[in-house]
């Protein structure tokens, strides 16, 4: 059985090593995804184009997902790049007029130059990912004075959350307009985008998007506090191809006890909106220096399978860990287990629902007839994956294979769930009715089916008509007639 869950890798100058990329492609990562904030446009193309001749190479389909930075609100530097310890109940200052390098144990300067205008007394500020908690005292000008309520070791440029949110940052900036044309250039399959507040940031990227050319979904990094509102959060959903559940940003801001009850919903929130979902941050971070994980960390990612992610993230395991092939390994057998388990087959989806439209119909009753006739594989002919996505959304252990000449769509549904990308030669069918052979020849060739398997086909009447599918028929392989 191949795994269905999607591993999601971050890559770096971990992976930069000689031989390391092909070592965590060969372990089974679907999707690579690029950071934004760290590397140039150069390092970025390259990676890119690595993966995408690895794939070439071994005869797959890889997503590639970079990722925007965001306005990540940060600290300025210290003088002389010095480290400082900051101690409860000391004194220490957030200084929005003082200059970039001359942070030192009095106070330091802000990036976010409004940051000062944006708080208040009483407010608790979060320092590099809520290792160091500061509560505001008081503004002066354009200083926020605070005291330390928990200890540690400060220096440059770590991140500041607010607690509860609340921060009136634009999410796309200067850079990340830049780094979408970079995408654009990259053929990006997918763009995320950092810090949605609601669904306008999502428009609006998506609308960036188009006029660079590029057809690249938006996954929405799900990191705000207030994008947590019912409303908004529909409206984000609705507007993206997916979510992320970015439990780095969203769990300082939220409280990690938070997090648990939070990535559950998300998670079911995207997948009954038909949309994709990625659980992301510190799936195996004891990993970046062990070559095993924690018994935690593997309850964690099994846990996340067991929700209904579509994909499980490593960061900084593979960009720049110390054992980035064993991270993927790991997640590999974690998610092949946990899928075991009939929480994660048996699917109430839409039960009580009526459908809009012919396709998702189609879509739905396939999966109903492969799940109760025990079906060996479902054959979907899809232009553009939505079929495939439709299928996707119901749990079960059904493979299901996305068949497709859109190499674009091949390597989009990389990140669903349960779903496989197989390329097919359309035209080699000189008329669309042989296109049951062709499928039926493809997946033995792909060793998936033999004689006397069944497999249920959908497609639609015409050859390249994107949103026809609206037949649904059950081939049994070695029959005579198809
Ligand atoms: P980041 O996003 O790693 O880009 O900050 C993920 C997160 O915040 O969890
Ligand atoms: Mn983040």
């Amino acid at each position: 059985m191949a795994r269905r869950t999607k591993i999601l890798a971050t890559l770096g100058p971990a992976t930069d090593k000689e031989g390391v990329l092909e070592s965590i492609l060969s372990a089974g990562v679907n999707v690579v995804r690029i950071n934004f904030s760290h590397g140039s446009e150069e390092e970025h193309l390259g990676r890119v184009s690595a993966v995408r001749q690895w794939a070439k190479a071994n005869d797959t389909y890889i997503g590639v997902l970079m990722d925007l930075q965001g306005p990540k609100i940060r600290i300025a530097s210290f003088k002389d790049g010095i480290k400082i310890q900051l101690n409860n109940g000391d004194t220490f200052s957030l200084d929005a007029d003082l200059d970039e390098n001359s942070g030192d144990q009095n106070s330091v300067g802000i990036a976010y130059k409004t940051l000062p205008q944006e708080v208040k007394p009483g407010n608790i500020l979060l320092l590099d990912d809520g290792k160091i908690v500061l509560e505001v005292v008081n503004i002066e000008g354009n200083k926020i004075i605070t005291t330390v309520i928990q200890a540690g070791v400060l220096s440059d440029k770590k991140g500041i959350n607010l607690r509860g949110g609340g921060l009136s940052a634009d999410a796309l900036t200067e850079k990340d307009k830049k780094d979408i044309l970079i995408a654009a250039k990259a053929n990006a399959d997918y763009v995320a985008l950092s810090f949605p507040v609601h669904g306008d940031d999502v428009r609006e990227t998506k609308e960036l998007l188009k006029q660079a050319g590029c057809t690249a979904g938006v996954i929405s990094k799900i990191e705000r506090a207030e994008s947590l509102v019912e409303e908004v959060i529909l409206d984000i959903i609705e507007e993206s191809a997916g979510i992320m559940v970015a439990r780095g940003d969203l769990g300082v801001e939220i409280g990690d006890p938070q997090l648990p009850a939070e990535q559950k919903r998300l998670i079911k929130l995207a997948r009954s909106n038909d949309r994709i979902v990625i659980t992301a941050t510190q799936m195996l971070e004891s990993m970046i220096t062990n070559p095993i994980p924690t018994r935690a960390e593997v309850f964690d990612v099994a846990n996340a399978v067991l929700d209904g992610t579509d994909a499980v993230m490593l960061s900084a395991e593979t960009a720049a860990g110390d054992f980035p092939e064993n991270a993927v390994r790991t997640m590999h057998d974690v998610c092949l287990e946990a899928e075991k388990n009939p929480i994660a087959k048996v699917s109430h989806h839409r039960l009580h629902e009526h459908f809009k439209h012919i396709d998702e119909t189609i879509a739905m009753s396939t999966m109903y007839a492969a799940n109760h006739l025990g079906v060996k594989v479902v054959a979907s002919l899809t232009e553009t994956g939505k079929s495939a996505m439709w299928m996707s959304r119901m749990s079960s252990n059904i493979s299901i294979f996305a068949m497709s000449d859109n190499l674009q769509t091949l390597r989009k549904v990389t990140l669903y769930r349960g779903v496989y990308p197989c390329g097919i030669d359309k035209n080699s069918a000189g008329d669309w009715s042989q296109v049951n052979e062709i499928v039926i020849d493809t997946l033995i060739k792909n060793e998936v089916v033999e004689e006397g398997d069944l497999v249920v086909l959908t497609k639609g009447m015409y050859k390249d008509k994107s949103g026809g599918t609206n037949m649904m028929k059950i081939l049994r392989v070695g029959d005579t007639n198809y």
